[in-house]
Parts: C-alpha cells; structure tokens; sequence
C-alpha cells in the first residue's frame, strides 16, 4: 500500500478498534504526512445511518459556516451565482444559505434531502455551478484524488473543510480520528492538500480548517479581508483611504422558495386525482 495522494512510502503509526470491533492500522506518508487507514472493508456497516447519533456537532458546524462561507463567496467570487453543496446531508447548509440569498443545491447519494427539498441536483438540469462546497467530506474519502476530480468536475471552485493532522498533539489521541463511527479514513496535511491542489492545477488557500482551491490566483485585498480577517484600504481619490468591504447585499431567497414549494405542491395535488 502507497500513499493515496502522492504515491509515497508509507510507515504504520498505531492501531485502532474500528466500530470498536476491528483491529485496523493507520498508515502516515513519509512525503507528504496524509494518514489512511488499512482498505476500510467497514464502510457499509459504518454507513448504515448515514449522520450517526453521535453527531451532535452538526448544527453548530452549521452555524459556524455561515461566518466564514458567505465571506469568502462575496470576497473571492463576486461573480458566482450558482453553487452545490455535494454530500449535502440533511441540506441544512444548502436552505441557510439560501436563506441568507445564495442560490444553493444540494447533492447527496446517501443521504434523505429534509431541509431543502426541490432544491437538489435532481431538481435541475445545471450540472455547472460557479463555487462547489464540501464540508467535513474529505476524511470520509476512500479514494481521495478520484473523489476530488468528481467534485471539481462540477464547479472550478471548490471550498471546503477537514481538520488538519496536528503537529504537536499526539495523533493517535486527536478526536477526529473517531475509530468508534468508522467513517474517517483519510486525514490532510498541508502539504497533501497543496499536491492536490497542484494536479488539478489549481491555487489552494487555506483558513484554519477551511479550504479553498480555485483556479482563481486571489489578490492580496482579498486575502487579507477574507483570510487574515484584517481590514485593508485603499486609496481615494489618491487622499482619503477607504476601508475595503467585499460583502453583498443580497435579498434572501426564503419567499421566493415558499411560492415555487407551493406550486410544485399544488400541480402534485392536482394531478393526483
Ligand atoms: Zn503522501
């Protein structure tokens, strides 16, 4: 077995109960840090329901990207439009921000669309988005790079999230590891993001546990407002600076979604008889 991202030599680093019955390795590259486990043969049993009961994270996490992907969606790409979430789960994501103007779809396989029903990849012909979003995705990934392509084949700009490997803090203790689900078996570092972001040539830019690859180079302005959350300006009229705010104002998209429900709901009941 080779590392999934770079091909390397790998070097066993400790072992783990899976679903607190298998007795399986996970492996770090020499060259550029990514851990996997052994073939995870446990998937189908580990997915059985998809969003665990121990899950208990997933709202917040919700919260906590409404501060960081609306910035980065003004600020990077004022022109977008359009966006997917893939493996969107509930579709909380995909309604909030909607919600908040975003014109969002939602895109899961394995998972019910509850919250943003009508607003799924099944619901529309576009196969095109201009941002693609990927949260706490890549460390369910048995085949990384293979994954990642079907993702960027949807979008030229994909933001998405997973926590780093630590450098300081014991591995084989850090929570995200999470043997007892079974679900993480693919855990980043830096440099193994970079190399993916360099086969599908693209710019990688990272935010703590938020990441960025775009075939967008982003200016300085940018990244200092959206990255390094410090406020730039510029100069005005060659006097005055002038502080430098990407945002948009957007109006939300809850009422226009009400009536575009209702008819769909309407035409269904109509039909039925
Ligand atoms: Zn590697």
């Amino acid at each position: 077995m080779n590392c999934k991202i770079c091909e390397a030599s790998l070097e066993k680093i400790f072992s783990k109960k899976i679903l607190l019955k298998y007795d399986v390795d996970y492996h770090q590259c020499t060259h550029c840090g990514f851990i996997q486990t052994d073939e995870p043969f446990w998937l189908d049993e580990a997915y059985r329901n998809a969003i665990t009961s121990l899950d208990i994270g997933i709202l917040k996490r919700n919260n906590d990207l409404l501060q960081v992907v609306p910035k980065f969606i003004d600020t990077f790409f004022p022109q977008s439009a359009i966006y997917l979430d893939y493996a969107g789960g509930y579709g909380i994501f995909v309604r909030l921000m909607r919600d908040l103007g975003y014109d969002f779809y939602r895109k899961d396989i394995y998972c019910e669309n509850i919250f943003s029903k009508h607003f799924d990849l099944t619901d529309i012909d576009t196969r095109k988005f201009d941002v693609v979003t990927a949260f706490e995705v890549l460390e369910h990934l048995e085949n990384p790079v293979v994954e990642i392509e079907k993702i960027l084949s949807y979008s030229d700009n994909l933001i998405f999230s997973t926590d780093l490997v630590p450098k300081e803090e014991n591995i084989e203790n850090w929570v995200y590891i999470a043997s007892e689900t079974g679900q993480h078996i693919a855990f980043y570092t830096e440099k193994a993001l970079h190399i993916i972001a360099k086969k599908f040539e693209k710019n990688y830019y990272k935010k703590s546990s938020y990441h960025i690859f775009s075939s967008k180079k982003f200016t300085k302005e940018q990244i200092d407002y959206a990255i390094n959350d410090r406020a730039t300006y510029k100069e005005f009229f060659g006097l005055r600076k002038k502080r430098l705010d990407f945002r948009i104002q957007r109006p939300g998209l809850l009422e226009a979604d009400y009536v575009k429900i209702q008819k769909i709901l309407h035409y269904k009941m109509l039909n039925r008889k």
